[in-house]
């Protein structure tokens, strides 16, 4: 996973697979960006694979310089191309292969991970998390708390940390800190970052990350509440910003493609 930068190519496809938007960009995976702006669909109701599916569909005909295949970031647990939990999705993912979706949906190769996965490859490769060694975790906060794990620049997949229960009664760090509860709760930034910090002070409890990259729509508020952030690691906004699934699931797409 910390391969080098892709030699130059066509521009890949990357998706990802939010809870408000599904966005998708033509990724230059050897200068590790965006070509032009992201397209987006809002995320269909219920968000059933076969609606997703007609979703990714038109969004590759947005995109018609890409020809390659196409990256997907899924918000939930996938390994070898399935999804195998569906917290914030239509519970039909559980058991869908994301690669056999995408082909049919658009003819052509895909490549399927989980979304703070893809946010954490970006940002460790081009972002905040660049040359970074030791342990560095890349959180994502949105509909639910995405957590990506790395030790010297490899990734652990599906650290799945959002769902991780709380010491105190709290309850899973993303039913108690996540963008949506703050939206939900019409919670100020202070006090949403109380509940942030409760969560990050039990992640430096059982993990010790030298790094916590902070991503997610939100994270483009930073300058707001991130002075207010309390950790033993060092804190930084993701640097790609909403940019970072989409990359990722395109890094993906092309390296999967490279080995054949
Ligand atoms: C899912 C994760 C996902 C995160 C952010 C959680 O509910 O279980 O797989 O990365 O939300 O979308």
């Amino acid at each position: 996973m910390s391969a080098p930068l892709a030699a130059p190519s066509d521009p890949v496809v990357g998706i990802d697979f939010g809870g408000s938007s599904i966005k998708a960009g033509a990724v230059d995976v050897a200068a590790g960006r965006v070509i032009g702006e992201l397209v987006s669909v809002p995320t269909p109701s219920p968000s059933s694979p076969a609606a997703v599916a007609a979703a990714i569909g038109e969004l590759a005909r947005q995109l018609p310089q890409c020809r390659g295949p196409i990256g997907f970031a899924y918000p939930g647990v996938v390994r070898t191309n399935v999804a195998h939990t569906a917290a914030n999705v239509d519970k039909g993912w559980i058991g869908t292969d994301g690669a056999a979706l995408i082909r049919t949906a658009t003819g052509r190769p895909g490549a399927f991970l989980n979304d703070a996965d893809a946010a954490g490859l970006a940002e460790m490769r081009l972002g905040a998390g660049r040359g970074v060694r030791g342990t560095a975790m890349m959180l994502t906060f949105g509909t639910g708390i995405g957590s990506a794990l790395f030790v010297d620049g490899e990734l652990w997949p599906n650290t799945e940390l959002g769902h991780l229960e709380m010491a105190g009664r709290r309850g899973e760090a993303e039913h108690h800190a996540s963008a949506r509860v703050r939206a939900e709760l019409k919670l100020d930034f202070p006090a949403w970052v109380a509940r942030v910090n409760d969560v990050l002070a039990e992640f430096d409890r059982l993990f010790w990350p030298e790094l916590v990259i902070v991503g997610g729509g939100v994270s483009e508020r930073w300058d707001e509440f991130g002075p207010l952030l309390k950790s033993h690691a060092r804190l930084a906004p993701a640097q790609l910003r909403a940019q970072a699934g989409v990359v990722g699931a395109a890094f993906h797409a092309h390296e999967k493609a490279a080995r054949g």
